[in-house]
C-alpha cells in the first residue's frame, strides 16, 4: 500500500480535511486516481460538461427539488420546518445528483463501463440507470446478503440492464462490496471508472461526490431567501451514513457563524450502544483506515471493522466521510443519532401529518428533530429529506410488527 503524497488543496479537490481523508490504495490505482483528479479539474469548469449535466439534472432527475415548509408538523412542534425534498427525485433519492455527475464524467473521460458498490441497492439503482441513460456498460458488486434482503433492487437494476456480482466474501455485505468493486477496479483501470456512492473513499472521491451533492443546500439556501425571506435557518439537520447527502447539504451553511446556524448530523443508534448493534461512526468509532482513506471507523477489540446494525439499509456502514470526521472535531456540526424504534415512529407521523412517506434514513434526521424539539422552539429549521420510503414499506411494517408482538 501507498500513500499519496499530500498534493497541494486545487479548486473543489481536497485530499486532507486536517488529519482525515488521504489515499490509501494498492499501486496500480495511484495513477488512475491522479488521472480523475486531474481530468475532474478540467471537466468541473467545462461549459459544455457543466450544461450537459445541468440539463439531466432539470430534465432527467427533476432539479431543482422543492423546500416545503411542513405546517402540520410545525405547528406541532412550534418551530417552522421546512423539507428539502430529495425524495422527490428519480430513483427517490439523492443519490442520483452524484451517479449523474460520475457517469457524464466517466463518458468524457472515455470509459465504456462503470462499477459501483451498493449496501440496499439504492446506489446500485441510481448507477445502473445513469449507465442506461448514456449507454454506458454496468456491474454492480453487493454482498450476498444484501442480493436476498434487498431483492426488488435486484431486480430494478437487472432490469436497467446491469450486471449484479453477488459477493461471498467477509460478512457478505456492504463493506465487501466495496472491497470487490475496488478489486474490480485494479484489473481493468483502463476502460473501467469506479463510481463510488458516498463522500467517502481515497482522494478524490470525498471532493468529487461532495461536488455533486453540493447542489442541495446551495437550492435550499436560495430558496429560504426567495421564498421564505429567510437570510439564515437557525437550524439545519440531515442523516448521516458515509455522509453525502448531509455534505450536500451542510456545505452552504458552515460557514456562516455556528452560534446563529446550528448543524446537526445524524447517525444511526441501532438498537443499542452494544457492538454490532449501531451504526454510530461519529459517536463511538475511533480512528482507522478502511477503504482507502482514514478517519473514524467502528473497530472492534482487535482494531478489526465492528460489525453494524441499523433498520435503515442505507446508514449501515463502519465508516464515515473524512469531512465529517473533521467538522466532529472542530466541533462545526453536532453529530448525535437516533434509533431504530424513534426513527420507525418519525416515518409514522410524517406520513400522517403531512401525506409524505421518507425513507428509514431521512426519518432518523426527522426523529432527533422530534426528540429533541424544545431546542428548535420558534426555530427555523432546515431538514434534507434524503429520499422517499416506498423501498422501506416491507420492512417498516415487519419491524411495527414484531414491536407489536413483543409488547403483548
Ligand atoms: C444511501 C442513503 C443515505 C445515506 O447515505 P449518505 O451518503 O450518508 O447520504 C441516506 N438517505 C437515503 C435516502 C439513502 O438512500
Amino acid at each position: 500500500m501507498t500513500k499519496e503524497s499530500t498534493a497541494k488543496e486545487s479548486g473543489p479537490i481536497r485530499d486532507y480535511w486536517g488529519e482525515f481523508g488521504g489515499c490509501f490504495v494498492p499501486e496500480t490505482l495511484v495513477p488512475t486516481l491522479s488521472q480523475l483528479k486531474a481530468l475532474f479539474l478540467q471537466l468541473y469548469q467545462d461549459p459544455k460538461f457543466t450544461e450537459e449535466l445541468r440539463y439531466l439534472e432539470q430534465n432527467f432527475s427533476g432539479r431543482p427539488t422543492p423546500l416545503y415548509e411542513a405546517k402540520n408538523l410545525s405547528r406541532k412542534l412550534n418551530c417552522r420546518l421546512f423539507l428539502k425534498r430529495e425524495d422527490l427525485l428519480h430513483t427517490g433519492a439523492h443519490k442520483i445528483n452524484n451517479t449523474l455527475g460520475q457517469g457524464l464524467l466517466a463518458k468524457y473521460m472515455g470509459k465504456k463501463r462503470v462499477i459501483a458498490e451498493t449496501g440496499a441497492g439504492q446506489h446500485g439503482v441510481a448507477t445502473a440507470t445513469t449507465a442506461a441513460l448514456l449507454g454506458l456498460q454496468c456491474v454492480i458488486f453487493m454482498g450476498e446478503e444484501d442480493t436476498l434482503r434487498q431483492a426488488p433492487n435486484v431486480q430494478r437494476m437487472k432490469l436497467l440492464g446491469a450486471e449484479v456480482v453477488s459477493v461471498q466474501s467477509g460478512s457478505r455485505t456492504l463493506k465487501d462490496a466495496v472491497n470487490a468493486a475496488l478489486q474490480d477496479w485494479v484489473s481493468r483501470v483502463e476502460d473501467t471508472h469506479y463510481i463510488l456512492g458516498s463522500v467517502s473513499g481515497p482522494s478524490p472521491f470525498p471532493s468529487i461526490v461532495a461536488y455533486f451533492h453540493e447542489c442541495i443546500g446551495r437550492e435550499t439556501a436560495a430558496q429560504l431567501r426567495q421564498q421564505y425571506e429567510i437570510e439564515q435557518p437557525d437550524a439545519v439537520i440531515a442523516c448521516v451514513g458515509g455522509g453525502s447527502n448531509a455534505i450536500g447539504m451542510f456545505r452552504s451553511f458552515i460557514d456562516m457563524p455556528a452560534d446563529k446556524v446550528q448543524i446537526y448530523g445524524i447517525e444511526a443508534g441501532g438498537i443499542s450502544d452494544a457492538p454490532g448493534r449501531h451504526a454510530r461512526t461519529i459517536g463511538l468509532g475511533e480512528k482507522g483506515v478502511l477503504h482507502g482513506y482514514h478517519s473514524l471507523l467502528l473497530q472492534d477489540d482487535f482494531g478489526a471493522v465492528a460489525p453494524v446494525h441499523s433498520i435503515s439499509a442505507g446508514l449501515d456502514y463502519p465508516g464515515i466521510g473524512p469531512e465529517h470526521a473533521a467538522l466532529h472535531a472542530s466541533k462545526r456540526v453536532h453529530y448525535d443519532f437516533a434509533r431504530d424504534h424513534e426513527a420507525l415512529d418519525a416515518l409514522t407521523l410524517l406520513a400522517q401529518t403531512e401525506g409524505i412517506i421518507p425513507a428509514l434514513e431521512s426519518s432518523h434526521a426527522l426523529a432527533f428533530l422530534l426528540r429533541e424539539s424544545q431546542r428548535f422552539q420558534g426555530g427555523n429549521v432546515v431538514l434534507n429529506l434524503s429520499g422517499r420510503g416506498d423501498k422501506d414499506l416491507a420492512h417498516y411494517f415487519a419491524a411495527q410488527q414484531q414491536r407489536n408482538g413483543t409488547q403483548k
